[in-house]
């Protein structure tokens, strides 16, 4: 069921004989609802501390700020099952700001077009044995700070 408009008529919960602009329907239910003290109470199915009279909960769910707190969340929750594209940073060049260290400047080669010293190439196409030297190589290289 849509929800009326502001301005559309809807009729009081209380009195069908009561045509209340809906925007205006709970200034009006205010006041009509003094004259029914005796209304069952009945529990929000949105906020169970809303209590309000059995005969306006129909008004009520459809006015409901928690409902619209829970369409929000509803909307949000979808949004989260959206694939999340997660940006990986390149590993850090620990050499770089240790220019200054012998350890460090004498391995590290201030080429872009290498890989720098840290990381252990690996060699495609090579026999195992050309794949080891060069990976020992690349750790004789290999010079942690630490
Ligand atoms: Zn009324
Ligand atoms: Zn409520």
């Amino acid at each position: 069921m849509a929800d009326p408009s502001p301005h559309q008529m809807v009729s009081c919960p209380y009195n069908k004989a009561h045509q209340i602009e809906h925007y205006r329907m709970h200034i009006h239910l205010q006041k009509c609802r003094k004259q029914y003290p005796n209304c069952k109470k009945v529990s929000c199915p949105f906020d169970s501390t809303h209590m309000v009279n059995e005969m306006e909960l129909d008004h009520h769910v459809r006015t409901c700020p928690k409902r619209e707190l829970l369409d929000q969340q509803m909307y949000i929750i979808d949004n989260d099952h959206r694939p999340v594209v997660e940006l990986q940073q390149p590993p850090p060049i620990r050499c770089e700001e240790n220019w200054d260290d012998d350890a460090c400047s004498s391995s590290y080669v201030p080429d872009p077009a290498k890989m720098p010293s840290h990381i252990i190439k690996k060699v495609k196409g090579a026999t195992p044995s050309e794949r080891r030297k060069a990976r020992m190589e690349a750790i004789a290289n290999f010079k942690p700070r630490e």
